[in-house]
């Protein structure tokens, strides 16, 4: 029997939406997938000029009959599926059995197959097939893309950047490469190989063969599953991570997907852990029942949605959260240079805007939270839910501050560098974190109530929105022209903080965007932690620093400040020695 058989009309047409092909990394899919639907156990892609010249992809699949080679070249003939439902539910991923005809179209292309009976040799011309003859190909699919776009001078011009060119097919082989590590991957561009797995069915060694050692020693293994959804894959370290956030790989029963909710989710988990713009490096496999998933079908691309995304978002954190928490964090000189931290500039980071700060710590000092008394540095934690043999970090002695900013440290592992203000930033966000999150709807009272005078248009907001407020545990009202009467707060607010809050909240508002109660938690717990820390420049004793670090090491994460900047970094007693070349190699 022919494997390919001509598929329904509203299949092509849904599938046929005219952008089949458009660039190289096009004709690259639409050939790989071929190899893969085919069985292939290695597959070869050779490119000449980024594919403008020259695209070669050599399987050891299932080739096809001299039949089913001539068939291929005619429009809607496909040997993969019949109707949009078996999209997902069959192993094909070559659904758009109209592309051949279209690459055909667009350039000089030779095909040679073998289905272990006979070798077919197929040369199509413009779209036009000027050859069929017997092929000496004794397995497997060549296909051979050249002058792509000749005879359309229109796209050719898109084609101009061909480093672009080579960078989208370079990371859509690597994603396939990620997708299926039991396919032996090679890419080469004017014979250099860019990509090479062995097959052997190793995540880990794709990763490797795609990131390098460096960064692969920092992948995490990671697994978990739930009634419906069952994950598996690699995240990485905190400290390798990307400025985009294109190497958040997810993959639902091994073909690439895109699904926002879940790489936010992904990212979520690494809150504080890494800055705003940094992103890890992560390799999800999803398996899940296909009736779970609802797909919007482009032909570049693959959006999907998950019914119980909740779950799925559940599982996620369930995954990664205790991963991070469970490592030990102190970047050491060696993985920052690999971190881009040297290569990148240091505004990388977000801007703290630590020298703007409007409260010196003499008056942070006199601050008085209303939760907790509190000094500026903080007590010897004589907290019982803090659990010593949860320490992350061992007891590290300090020896010296440097520039009145970073606090060097020993212990038997090696050398330690603190930044001060990034350490009691953690620990104070952590502690107000805690504080404002209290689930109860206790209200403070206010003596003295406190007016605060609006603009007409924040007023007309407030207005609108006081129900809100109040709901969150303000009294608060109208009190004149434009001015508002606040005579209770929720606990969760620091004294001193009820007219910023109250504004932010207006903020907020304003821009239209939602109010939720945690996340205004968070970023006021950021902002107050910022406020309330010793600054860089501030003068302490050697004692103090001995308290600041011993209550670091007792944070849940001590090792990035809550905007995701490194607190503290690490000369092992290895790193010097080999500085010094006591230690070879
Ligand atoms: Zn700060
Ligand atoms: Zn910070």
């Amino acid at each position: 029997m022919n494997k390919i058989h001509v598929m329904n009309e509203v299949l092509a047409n849904k599938i046929a939406a005219g952008e089949v092909v458009e660039k190289t990394m096009n004709v690259v899919k639409e050939l790989v997938e071929n190899s893969i639907d085919a069985k292939s156990n290695k597959i070869r892609i050779d490119l000449i000029d980024s594919g403008v010249k020259k695209i070669k992809v050599t399987d050891d699949g299932v080739g096809m009959s001299k039949e089913d080679a001539v068939l291929a070249f005619s429009r809607h003939a496909t040997s993969k599926l019949s109707t949009l439902d078996d999209l997902f539910n069959i192993e094909s991923l070559g659904f758009r059995g109209e592309a051949l005809p279209s690459i055909a179209s667009v350039s000089k292309l030779t095909l040679k197959t073998c289905d272990k009976q006979e070798g077919t040799m197929v040369f199509v011309n413009g779209g036009k097939i000027e050859k069929i003859e017997k092929s000496d190909l004794k397995e497997g699919t060549t296909i051979v893309v050249e002058d792509l776009f000749y005879n359309t001078p229109v796209r050719l011009k898109y084609l101009k950047n061909l480093y672009i060119e080579l960078a989208n097919i370079t990371d859509y082989v690597n994603k396939m490469a990620l997708s299926y590590p039991n396919i032996q991957f090679t890419l080469t561009n004017n014979d250099k190989v860019l990509l090479n797995t062995d097959g052997s069915n190793d995540l880990l060694k794709v990763i490797y063969e795609i990131y390098g050692s460096q960064i692969t020693k920092k992948m995490i293994e990671i697994h978990g599953e739930n009634e419906d959804y069952a994950i598996t894959g690699y995240i990485s370290y905190p400290e390798v991570a990307k400025t985009s956030r294109n190497h958040i790989m997810t993959f639902v029963n091994g073909r690439f997907i895109r699904n926002n909710e879940l790489n936010r989710t992904i990212i979520e988990c690494y809150h504080t852990y890494i800055p705003k713009d940094k992103f890890p490096i992560v390799v999800f496999n999803i398996e899940v029942d296909p009736i779970l998933i609802d797909i919007n079908i482009h032909p570049t691309k693959m959006d999907i949605k998950f019914s119980k995304m909740n779950d799925l978002k559940d599982l996620v954190q369930q995954i990664i959260k205790p991963k991070l928490k469970a490592l030990s964090l102190i970047p050491n000189i060696t993985s920052l240079e690999l971190s881009e931290v040297t290569s990148e500039k240091i505004s990388a980071y977000p801007n703290e805007e630590e020298q703007t700060n409007k409260y010196t710590v003499s008056e942070a000092m006199t601050l008085d939270l209303n939760y907790e008394k509190e000094k500026i540095l903080p007590q010897e934690n004589k907290d019982p839910d803090i659990q010593l043999e949860n320490d992350r970090i061992k007891y590290m002695k300090p020896v010296g501050i440097v520039h009145a900013t970073y606090i060097i440290a020993e212990n038997e592992d090696g050398m330690f560098i603190i930044d001060q203000h990034a350490a009691q930033e953690r620990i104070n966000y952590e502690k107000y974190l805690k504080a404002m999150s209290r689930e109860d709807d206790i209200m403070t009272q206010l003596l003295v109530p406190i007016s605060i005078e609006l603009s007409n248009k924040e007023f007309i907001i407030f207005n609108e929105n006081i129900e809100l407020f109040k709901s969150i545990g303000f009294e608060v009202e109208k009190f004149g022209v434009n001015s508002i009467l606040v005579r209770a707060h929720p606990y969760f607010l620091p004294k001193g903080y009820e007219e910023m809050a109250i504004r932010k909240i207006i903020d907020i508002i304003c821009e239209k965007e939602e109010f939720h109660k945690d996340k205004f938690i968070e970023k006021t717990a950021i902002t107050l932690s910022c406020k309330m820390a010793i600054k860089a420049n501030d003068v302490i004793s050697l004692e103090e620093a001995e308290i600041l670090l011993n209550t670091l090491r007792k944070t849940e994460n001590p090792f990035t400040c809550p905007h995701g900047r490194p607190t503290i970094i690490t000369y092992t007693k290895y790193d010097l020695e080999k500085l010094f070349k006591r230690a070879m190699n």
